[in-house]
């Protein structure tokens, strides 16, 4: 199982973190190991300043390669939340530096993910809102319809370079309003006001 995030996919995000909006997607990978389930989220101690980025999650269910855009629905059929944490001090050297950005993205519970799914059907993306909250202060807002790249302009990009399985996650982008999170931090996420994850930094 693999884990493809995609970067700067809302405006208001690239540009809080003075990034050009991007002509086509961008994609890194986590590892599974990076998956957290509900609980407590330990600090790492090779970073200073980790951030949030709440994202909706999306999941291939189906095997495919070289999907075409109007053939992509097809491809899952399930939602859920989480959050790409991020080092954002090693980010930016990798940034600077012309490195891969694995280091300060792929490390173990950085894919926060809900264990909630809710069927597409049951979600309308054109009005769906998703809201991240930190020690109860509403820090980010997300709708979908604000997408650069819609899912499916995802799903059919990617499956040109690989291979998606049935199982693959797809964290979708992050909003504005990322911020960095300190030790004794309660963090929650709510997808349409339902709750969706709730996890301690300790
Ligand atoms: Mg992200």
């Amino acid at each position: 199982m693999k884990i493809i995030c995609i970067g700067r996919n809302y405006a208001d995000h690239a540009k809080e973190m003075k990034s050009a909006v991007p002509t086509e997607p961008l994609y890194f990978l986590k590892p599974d190991t990076a998956i957290l389930r509900e609980g407590d989220f330990y600090y790492p101690n090779f970073t200073k300043d980790l951030h949030f980025e709440c994202e909706l999650v999306v999941k291939i269910d189906r095997v495919g390669k070289h999907i075409e855009q109007a053939f992509a629905h097809k491809y899952y059929s399930e939602f859920s939340l989480g959050i790409d944490f991020t080092a954002r001090d090693i980010q930016e050297h990798c940034k600077a530096n012309g490195l891969p950005w694995e280091k300060a993205k792929g490390f173990d519970s950085s894919a926060v993910l809900s264990n909630k799914w809710i069927n597409k059907n049951d979600v309308d993306l054109s009005t769906a809102e998703f809201t991240f909250y930190q020690n109860d202060v509403l820090k980010q807002t997300g709708h979908p319809r604000d997408f650069i790249f819609s899912i499916d302009e995802i799903i059919s990009y990617v499956s040109q370079f690989m291979t998606l399985k049935t199982g693959d996650l797809i964290y979708t982008g992050t909003p504005a309003g990322v911020g960095p999170i300190q030790i004794g931090d309660q963090l929650r996420g709510e997808l349409n006001g339902e709750p969706f994850f709730a996890l301690s930094v300790k």
